[in-house]
């Protein structure tokens, strides 16, 4: 498919020339010439006139975002499921309604609308926390990982690299089998689900665009003894290993209850934490969890968006990040696709919790939404406008209503703070340039997102 960007100079790369740009450390520089070669940046420049035949970017351009957490079919649920009261639980009885319909072609469907919307905000890398793998009662496809790979084509259709997360889910709560539409999720051992990644993994040796990581869906789906052959498997292939964290006072309880050991102090005795592993959420945390994660520089992904749409509580983001854990970004159940709305709620959610301001910068909350998020999704030379990192330049404006009046000094916070998703005008992501004024590659992204999710409600 292809994307938008200009035909290649004579050299064989594209020049972008930015108003302004966002470079390490962390600094907003005007007048900066980014060379693209392939999917690599090859040069930057700052401070430097548009060279000839460059294509200029308005406003601040920004490495890529990383949406380090995502379900990809939740979208479907988007305005369904606010008209009642109700608790995370319910809204879960919900959402298995949506994963008990679906099949390999409604979800790339599906996928590919939603990563399109993603496309449209910036998202140039998407952690898809992937579990519905198999088709109703949970009798596998022929390929075992058709839904994996239905992902990976959304995702290459969109425009988006992808670390798909492949999700162990065993049980349905401590203690009880899988039922109803939780069989889809089931594999009956860590062993058998090792294997079936192991086969994806495979598949996908020569694509630089895909990594295929490993998640534990929580404490409540995997017991301990299934959580080391996950961990092993993650660290046996160097891969990214996730889990949803302490998001529910319940599985907090139900897990000491059972096992005399919190979530985090369970997934640390089980080898699940270290550098390559995030923590989803780590909503409800001891003194102890807390210090178990930094020290082992476990990432923390928060999905801020969703964490109040679920009335879950408020993680301790600034502790965690003093403590060593690095701090990342999800939009986890999609009831927005924002990831600026996502960066600014991890500080305003501290601010209404502490009564005090200023806990994260703006320089701080996108390194959350860029190199950090990268980095938890297994693409390390991500998320920064360097030379030899992946060509990903995302750039919003300043002259809309949101965003007139900053300067170069407050462009930085005047996007994390005012800018929505609706501000990005270009992106190009690995290279290839797949939003240009607002477009994406796609077309009309809102027709496919509604002729997606009717399917669903047929
Ligand atoms: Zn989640």
């Amino acid at each position: 498919m292809p994307g938008l960007t200009p035909p290649p100079d004579t050299n064989g790369g594209v020049t972008y020339w930015c108003e302004m740009a966002w470079l390490p450390p962390g600094e907003v520089v005007e007048c900066v010439s980014v060379r693209v070669e392939g999917a690599r940046i090859a040069a930057v420049q700052p401070e430097v006139p548009p060279p000839p035949g460059a294509v200029r970017l308005a406003g601040l351009t920004l490495p890529g975002l990383a949406n380090a957490h995502s379900h990809a079919f939740h979208r479907a649920l988007r305005g369904h499921t606010q008209a009642e009261r109700g608790t995370f639980w319910t809204w879960r009885s919900q959402m298995y309604g949506v994963a008990a319909r679906l099949d390999p072609d409604d979800y790339l469907a599906l996928a590919r609308a939603t990563f399109a919307e993603m496309s449209l905000a910036g998202v140039t890398c998407v952690g898809e926390f992937h579990y519905l793998h198999h088709g109703p009662g949970g009798v596998p496809y022929d390929d075992p990982n058709e839904m994996g790979h239905a992902l990976i084509q959304a995702a290459r259709d969109a425009g988006l690299r992808i670390a798909l997360l492949d999700t162990c889910y065993l049980t349905g709560a401590i203690g009880h089998p899988l039922a109803g539409t939780q069989l889809r999720f089931g594999d009956g051992d860590a062993v058998r689900w090792a294997a079936r990644v192991e086969a994806l993994g495979r598949s996908q040796r020569a694509a630089r665009d895909v990594v295929i990581g490993a998640a534990i869906h929580s404490v409540r789906a995997v017991p301990p003894e299934q959580m080391c052959v996950v961990a092993e498997f993650a660290n046996r292939h160097a891969v990214p290993l996730h889990a949803h964290v302490s998001e529910q006072r319940a599985e907090n309880h139900d897990c000491v209850q059972t096992y005399s050991a919190t979530p985090v102090q369970l997934l640390h005795e089980h080898g699940a934490l270290g550098p390559r592993s995030t923590a989803v959420h780590a909503t409800h945390l001891s003194d102890v969890d807390i210090a178990l994660l930094g020290g082992s520089t476990t990432h923390v992904c928060m999905c801020p968006t969703t964490e109040r749409d679920l009335a879950d509580g408020i993680g301790p983001a600034r502790t965690l990040l003093d403590g060593g854990s690095p701090i990342t970004l999800g939009s986890d159940s999609h009831a927005v696709i924002d990831l600026f709305e996502e960066a600014r709620a991890v500080e305003l959610d501290e601010r209404l919790a502490t009564r005090e301001r200023g806990h994260f910068s703006a320089a701080g909350l996108l390194d959350a939404a860029t190199s950090a998020g990268h980095a938890s999704l297994g693409f390390p030379d991500a998320g920064l406008l360097v030379p030899g990192a992946w060509a990903d330049l995302v750039s919003v404006r300043l002259d809309s209503v949101r965003t007139a009046g900053a300067t170069k000094g407050t462009a930085a916070e005047a996007v994390v703070f005012a800018a929505s998703a609706g501000d990005v005008h270009s992106v190009v992501s690995g290279g290839r340039r797949v939003v240009e004024e607002g477009r994406h590659v796609l077309g009309d992204v809102g027709a496919l997102l509604r002729d997606a999710t009717a399917e669903l409600r047929r």
